[in-house]
């Protein structure tokens, strides 16, 4: 499903068959309802034929799988620290992780703070005018922020931009709604650019 020597993963394509996809291919992710242990995102993405198609990712693929980790390690976003069962892992990214370096993060509008994220709270994607407009539900505060970003930022692990551009918006809790705002919000060019040191 997901390749670490390139980065991609892979989904059924009805005209080639296969195709193999950046996560900053990835336009909308919604976890689905029922599948608990482990969790299953619908994913909807960008393939390389022109079209958008569906694909399913696991929670392990999309969060651990990117880190070179599969699975069985969990992070507590209340406590900022990865539980126990990390410890008795010898791997540079759990070492990593747990000296504080984030392989993803994001600023959180309604904070007013940088943040560390996993994919899993990313879930929808616009490519614009060379960057990114990602929306992020904030695993700490449940509310929704939306950043402008390169690609390499979502698709390399440990990547993070040193500045992001932040939309100026606090998004409704309606999901339906707030995609039509992420599109209004997105075009608007009401961003505001904010260091995110992590
Ligand atoms: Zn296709
Ligand atoms: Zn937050």
């Amino acid at each position: 499903m997901y390749d670490a020597l390139t980065g991609r993963f892979t989904f059924a394509c009805p005209a080639r068959g296969e195709a193999r996809v950046t996560l900053s291919a990835f336009r909308q992710l919604e976890r689905l309802p029922g599948a608990a242990h482990p969790a299953v995102y619908r994913v909807l993405f960008e393939c390389g034929c022109g079209e958008e198609h569906e694909g399913l990712v696991s929670h392990d693929d999309l969060d651990w799988a990117p880190l070179g980790l599969d699975g069985g390690v969990f992070f507590n976003f209340m406590t900022s620290k990865l539980d126990s069962v990390a410890a008795e892992l010898e791997d540079a990214a759990v070492r990593r992780l747990q000296a504080g370096e984030w392989p993803w993060s994001f600023f959180c509008y309604p904070e007013e703070r940088p943040r560390p994220v996993f994919p899993s709270s990313f879930f929808l994607l616009a490519p614009g005018d060379g960057s990114l407009g990602l929306a992020v539900q904030c695993p700490a505060c449940q509310r929704t922020s939306v950043n402008l970003v390169s690609h390499q930022h979502v698709d390399v692990p440990w990547h993070n931009d040193a500045e992001i551009r932040v939309v100026e918006h606090l998004f409704a809790e309606d999901r339906a709604r707030m995609i039509e705002e992420f599109r209004e919000e997105l075009y608007s060019a009401r961003f505001d650019a904010r260091r995110i040191d992590i």
